[in-house]
């Protein structure tokens, strides 16, 4: 299995960091953030290390989405949030500071505080919505 000796994550998934487990399977594991957002803050990574989305099969990828689906439901069920939020975030400039994919579920409620969602939505231009439309679906692989 991929491993990278420097990746807390890697380090969370051999047991050399301790986490607060959640739900894992040979591919997948789901354990409690250590700064969380907002009470029951989930994430679940590949235990292969991978950076980001670019790094991983659509198909592995459509796992851990699955995964974090079912752990939504649970805390759903369980801690009764307003809302959850899944974010999953590629990149420095996308404010990825762990350098292993993973996919946060973060439960939301009502005047929390937290502004992870609070865009302001500003209309573009069609043209450019349009050019990159075409940019996008021209280098669609499957
Ligand atoms: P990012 O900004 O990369 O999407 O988020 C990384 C997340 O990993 C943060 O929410 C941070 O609190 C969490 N995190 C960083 N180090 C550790 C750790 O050692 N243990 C756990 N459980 N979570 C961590
Ligand atoms: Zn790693």
């Amino acid at each position: 299995m991929n491993k990278d000796g420097n990746c807390i994550f890697c380090k969370i998934v051999d047991g050399i960091i301790p986490c607060i487990k959640v739900y894992e399977n040979a591919k997948i594991l789901a354990f409690m953030d250590i700064n969380p957002l907002s009470p029951g803050h989930t994430l679940v990574i590949p235990k292969e290390h991978a950076e980001n989305i670019f790094d991983i099969s659509p198909e592995d990828y459509a796992l851990i989405s699955g995964i974090a689906a079912r752990i939504a439901s649970a805390i759903n069920k369980s801690l009764k949030p307003d809302g959850v939020n899944i974010m999953q975030l590629n990149g420095k400039a996308a404010n990825q500071v762990v350098p292993h994919l993973h996919m946060h579920v973060t439960p939301r409620w009502f005047g929390d505080g937290l502004t992870i969602s609070a865009w302001e939505p500003k209309p573009g231009t069609m043209e450019s919505v349009k050019e990159n439309a075409e940019l996008i679906k021209a280098h669609l692989q499957f």
